[in-house]
């Protein structure tokens, strides 16, 4: 494998990151993760048990905050958090919160757009 090359648009690599096994430009990464945000419509999360009974506000913070999250994991973990493995989100009063429940794991959303 070559490290110095972008896996994605194969232009020589003076700055960029190496996730999981994949090396990518800053470039192709921004527009990757560009992609994810367009790409999260009402119609993938619709499904998800709880998603309908979220004010505006909270279904905003709830989606600003799931991009941010997204993006901030490497590909191979993002694959597995993808919005059809989305189970449940439900607002936490006590928190003032948005927990997101996926297979195994789930978070707190906050209104700062962090997650813990
Ligand atoms: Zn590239």
């Amino acid at each position: 494998m070559n490290n110095e090359n972008c896996s994605v648009c194969g232009k020589y690599l003076i700055a960029g990151s190496i996730i999981d096994e994949k090396t990518i430009c800053h470039e192709c990464l921004t527009k990757e993760q560009q992609g994810l945000m367009n790409n999260l419509s009402k119609s993938e999360v619709s499904h998800v048990k709880g998603y309908f009974s979220l004010t505006e506000a909270q279904s905003k913070l709830f989606s600003t905050t799931y991009k941010k999250h997204l993006s901030a994991m490497g590909t191979k973990m993002r694959q597995r958090f993808m919005p059809e493995y989305l189970k449940e989100v439900k607002y936490d009063d006590r928190e003032n919160t948005v927990n997101v429940y996926f297979e195994n794991d789930w978070w707190h959303y906050t209104k700062d757009h962090t997650w813990y």
